[in-house]
């Protein structure tokens, strides 16, 4: 098999008579095991998580082949609830139509595998089964891109998930690769996201295109060009070819890449200011800090009745003066402090600071952020 495949397609619909023609050789007598991106709680057309009619086209197409055991595993973000991640991606739906199994991986039976770092624990379920990643095709917060070696990281415990932030990320999830590593990859690129994504906002972009390998150093190279971006800007992948594990130039059967590929919008890596709101996060915070303050305002937002004298502060704050929302580890307080929440754990050593209201948690929940909004009339106050 060459290295990677590259389709651009007009309609998704097409993807399976593309899929039935790759010389892919998945094996009959092997579980299957699909490991898609459900990160959070969205539906599927918003370009943040996997996309059901792929997924359940790939389904189909397994099934024709004669695969008997296809089984779908995803362990969403830390603090997210995994039911309903499921539910409003539009998965369990999927799970019961096709009947196939959705395993949620925080709940799952591991085993220790030694990698550099000590130990890590991986789902028993991947062990011995042909595992397929399906990666979504994204810019992103803290790594600038998200693609099939960042999705792995839905495979570990919470524990593991907090050492790799502490880490920085980038190490970790080139390490990674070497603990498991999926037999294919088909990257997503048919609605992909540019921008701030994915918990902070991002914009959906209709990109069409779809990368299938056994390589997923190229196929996420091949990922990164579809965007724009050189794939050794990207320090994991840069990290992942320099330990052998991949290619970044790979060798591509189908469409060209410069006839698929779009300048995306890059994510701010600096701060975010949306009216009065400053985000100011570290290079070691996690996205769901920064989540947990958007959407700590958004069930503000759909709540008002049980929310509102929370979130009236907050309102009159963007409107007239200013929050800094603080996250991450090593986080330091802003030169501005006029209003600061400092946002989860990461930020304890910030709390006893005059001006500071600090929110416990790893992360906190939105709620705890709702109760924080409440506070910014007091002068300092811990949540
Ligand atoms: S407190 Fe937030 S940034 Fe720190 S490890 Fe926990 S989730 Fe990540």
């Amino acid at each position: 098999m060459p290295d990677i495949y590259l389709k651009k397609f007009k309609h998704l619909s097409h993807f399976t008579g593309w899929l039935k023609g790759l010389p892919l050789d998945i094996p009959l007598d092997r579980p299957v095991v699909l490991k898609p991106n459900l990160v959070y709680p969205i539906s599927w057309k918003s370009g943040v998580v996997s996309d059901v009619r792929l997924v359940g086209m790939l389904i189909e197409h397994l099934r024709e082949l004669g695969v008997r055991s296809i089984t779908m595993a995803e362990g969403p973000g830390l603090g997210v609830d995994a039911a309903e991640a499921f539910i409003q991606s539009g998965f369990s739906a999927l799970s019961r139509e096709m009947n196939v199994p959705l395993i949620d991986l925080n709940k799952a039976k591991r085993y220790s595998v030694k990698w550099y770092d000590g130990e890590l624990q991986l789902p028993e379920i991947f062990r011995d089964a042909y595992y397929i990643n399906l990666p979504k095709l994204k810019t992103h917060l803290n790594t600038l891109v998200t693609l099939s070696l960042k999705n792995q990281k839905g495979l570990l415990a919470h524990t593991d998930k907090k050492i790799f932030h502490r880490n920085g990320l980038h190490r970790p999830v080139a390490e990674l690769l070497s603990a498991v590593r999926p037999d294919l990859t088909i990257l997503d690129g048919f609605l992909a996201l540019e921008g701030d994504g994915p918990l902070a906002g991002g914009r959906k972009v209709k990109l069409g295109a779809i990368v299938i390998g056994t390589d997923p150093v190229a196929v996420d190279s091949a990922g990164c060009r579809l965007m724009g971006i050189d794939p050794m800007e990207v320090e994991h992948l840069k990290l992942a070819c320099e330990m052998g594990l991949g290619s970044v130039e790979p060798v591509i059967i189908g469409d060209q890449l410069k006839d698929c590929a779009r300048i995306f919008k890059r994510p701010e890596m600096e701060l975010l200011r949306i009216m009065g709101l400053h985000n100011q996060r570290t290079p070691l915070a996690c996205s769901m800090c920064g989540g947990a303050a958007r959407e700590g305002l958004i069930s503000s937002a759909k709540k008002p009745g049980k929310w509102v004298r929370n979130l009236m502060p907050v309102l009159w704050q963007m409107a007239f003066g200013r929050i800094n929302f603080v996250y991450g580890r090593e986080a330091s307080l802003p030169k501005d402090r006029q209003k600061v929440i400092a946002v989860g754990d990461c930020t304890r050593h910030l709390k006893d600071d005059p001006g500071v209201i600090w929110v416990e948690g790893c992360p906190p929940s939105p709620e705890m952020l709702v109760v924080a909004f409440g506070k910014l009339r007091k002068r300092r106050k811990c949540v």
